[in-house]
């Protein structure tokens, strides 16, 4: 039974004790694949395709006014992925973003696992953005991709701000899936199997055929480099350009003594080797604010 609890937030309860999961589409309301894949989830549970045998699913479009724009934010500059963090979650909410964060959280409090699918706005490989522990690894094993980024030091938002690192100081398993670039919409069906997946694992959909994806040795069987976020670079008013032919996408890689761009006329030689990753687009870049990061592989 599946029942609309607030604004774009739908819950999915099951007859047995289980497992409280949260699948997360369009917290970044460009990123379409995953506003896809909770329409498509919350379709297949009102037309009991799908039956929640056990535990709480709730499935929640994050950002509806961004779907609407289709852009990132309600508003330009606006990113409520970095609003999951104690000051913005205990304010009188100013705005939609702050507003719908203080909804989410209120959420992710009382849930085990959460999976929150982004997408780039430049071209990248997918890949998952989380804690690297066994807990994590049980869950984002059904994803096929080759590499997670994690970020123990909260260099993205200089302390906790996103849904998984809230859910994870929450006692939670959160999980990002950036499931490639936000223009491609090919890999809306295979995403929502891999979710399916999750569930499958978690003994909360009644017996299915098993995955079509299913890997040697459980999950999607693939091996997966671990990369960690060291540094970031921010924009200030003397501007910042690429050397070379970099910043097209994440995991552009460079090596140690490498010019990776200029701020003004000053070089930014790289310490270490190591990739970019969410160079920003044009429209999304600000003052003050990350225009790259830069991570290390470490496994
Ligand atoms: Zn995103």
């Amino acid at each position: 039974m599946i029942e609309a609890i607030s604004e774009s937030i739908a819950k999915v309860v099951g007859a047995q004790k289980g497992p409280t999961i949260v699948v997360m589409g369009g917290i970044h309301g460009n990123e379409r694949t995953g506003v896809e894949v909770v329409k498509k989830l919350a379709y297949q549970f009102e037309h009991s395709e799908i039956n929640l045998a056990s535990g709480v699913l709730y499935l929640i479009l994050g950002n509806p006014k961004a779907i609407e724009r289709d852009t990132r934010g309600s508003e330009d500059h606006a990113d409520l992925n970095r609003c999951f963090k104690r000051d913005v979650l205990e304010c009188i909410p100013e705005t939609y973003e702050q507003t719908r964060a203080q909804e989410i959280a209120k959420i992710l409090a009382t849930a085990d696992i959460s999976i929150d699918l982004h997408a780039t706005n430049k071209p990248s490989v997918p890949f998952l953005c989380c804690a690297v522990d066994e807990a994590h690894e049980k869950i984002y094993q059904w994803f096929d991709c080759d590499r997670v980024l994690a970020d123990p030091r909260y260099i993205l938002g200089g302390e906790p701000v996103t849904t998984d690192e809230f859910i994870d100081l929450n006692g939670g398993v959160g999980i990002c899936y950036e499931t490639g670039q936000s223009k491609d919409l090919s890999r809306i069906d295979e995403v929502l199997s891999d979710v399916r997946d999750v569930l499958r694992d978690q003994n909360m959909i009644a017996a299915m055929a098993p995955s079509p994806f299913e890997g040697e040795g459980g999950g999607r069987g693939v091996t997966r480099s671990v990369y960690e976020l060291v540094s970031v670079i921010n924009l200030t008013e003397a501007g910042f350009r690429y050397e070379g032919t970099l910043g097209g996408g994440s995991f552009e890689e460079f090596t140690s003594g490498q010019t990776i761009g200029y701020i003004g006329d000053k070089p930014v030689v790289a310490e270490f080797d190591g990739v970019i990753v969410f160079p920003k687009i044009p429209e999304l870049q600000t003052f003050g604010k990350p225009v790259v990061y830069l991570a290390k592989k470490i496994k």
